[in-house]
């Protein structure tokens, strides 16, 4: 990735966890790193294709003024998070928050944090089965569209699938969703819980009916096999109802543990 940088820009502020630093301030200095594709710019010397780096100091230095927050860790989280939610061509960036004049009482030059943040991909396995199924989903992913930490979503086309895991119940509409968004997977988990739980989904049997299971199939090249959120779904590879739709939006997404594309895994899985 292009980058296009700020350093050392000042910023006097009242950041800190004594009353006097958030009354009197003191200055500041950010250094980001805007990951970003220059190409066209550079092609056709045109502002409108790139980011506009004094917009973006501009960005950092009001908001950084605008709000206090007790940590530099909570300034520079918020600070980033400002500037990949206003500059879409921004894919991630690397934001240093120093604080040269920290009250330590011992000589140093400046003390700082240093964080990378950006857009992430993830798919989504989605299912019903019961009530106005695909009321349901399409209201889930409205949601989603709603909510200003995920974006370019895509849909697969929702199939009705026999149910799985020997549960006697209703045939399920299930579907798959592409989607980036800035949630870490744990925070993603939890949104998609909260989408849930507005359905009024019952946990009663497992495997049993549900009206909307939202589950984290992939989140870019993320592995964990903590139980609370398993990644890539522990299952995936054995579900024709996730395949199948997942197949039609990303055949050449490679499974980060299994190594392979998800259309060779459909292929394998009809034999
Ligand atoms: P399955 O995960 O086999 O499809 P399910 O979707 O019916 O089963 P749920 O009742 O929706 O299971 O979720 C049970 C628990 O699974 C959740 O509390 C969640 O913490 C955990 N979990 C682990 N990995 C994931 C994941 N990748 N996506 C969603 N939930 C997960
Ligand atoms: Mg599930
Ligand atoms: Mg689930």
């Amino acid at each position: 990735m292009d980058e296009i940088r700020i350093d050392n820009l000042e910023i006097y502020a009242g950041h800190g966890v004594y009353a006097q630093e958030n009354a009197q301030g003191q200055p500041f200095f950010v250094n980001a790193v805007l990951y970003t594709d220059t190409r066209k710019a550079g092609r056709e010397d045109e502002l409108a294709f790139s980011t506009h780096y004094g917009e973006a100091a501009h960005l950092i230095n009001q908001y950084l003024r605008e709000h206090t927050f007790r940590l530099i860790e909570a300034a520079a989280e918020n600070a980033a998070e400002q500037i990949l939610l206003r500059f879409p061509l921004v894919r991630s960036l690397e934001l240093e928050l120093c604080k040269p004049r920290a009250p330590i009482g011992l000589p140093f030059s400046s003390v700082s944090v240093k964080i990378s943040r950006g857009w992430k991909r993830a798919y989504l396995g989605v299912g019903s089965n019961m009530g106005n199924r695909r009321e349901y989903i399409e209201r889930a992913v409205r949601r989603m569209e709603e909510n200003p930490k995920i974006r370019c979503l895509r849909c697969s086309d929702l199939i009705v699938t026999p149910p799985y895991g020997g549960v006697e119940q209703e045939d399920f509409l299930n579907g798959a969703v592409e989607l980036e968004t800035l949630y870490f997977p744990d925070e993603l988990l939890r949104f998609l819980q909260s989408l849930e739980e507005e359905a009024e989904r019952v946990r009663t049997v497992r495997w049993g009916p549900r009206t909307l299971d939202l589950d984290i199939l992939f989140f870019e090249d993320f592995v964990s096999d903590d139980p609370s959120l398993t990644v890539p779904h522990p299952d995936l590879h054995n579900r024709r109802f996730v395949l199948e739709p997942l197949s039609g939006l990303c055949p050449y997404l490679r499974h980060p543990v299994l190594g392979k594309s998800i259309r060779q895994l459909y292929e394998e899985l009809g034999k």
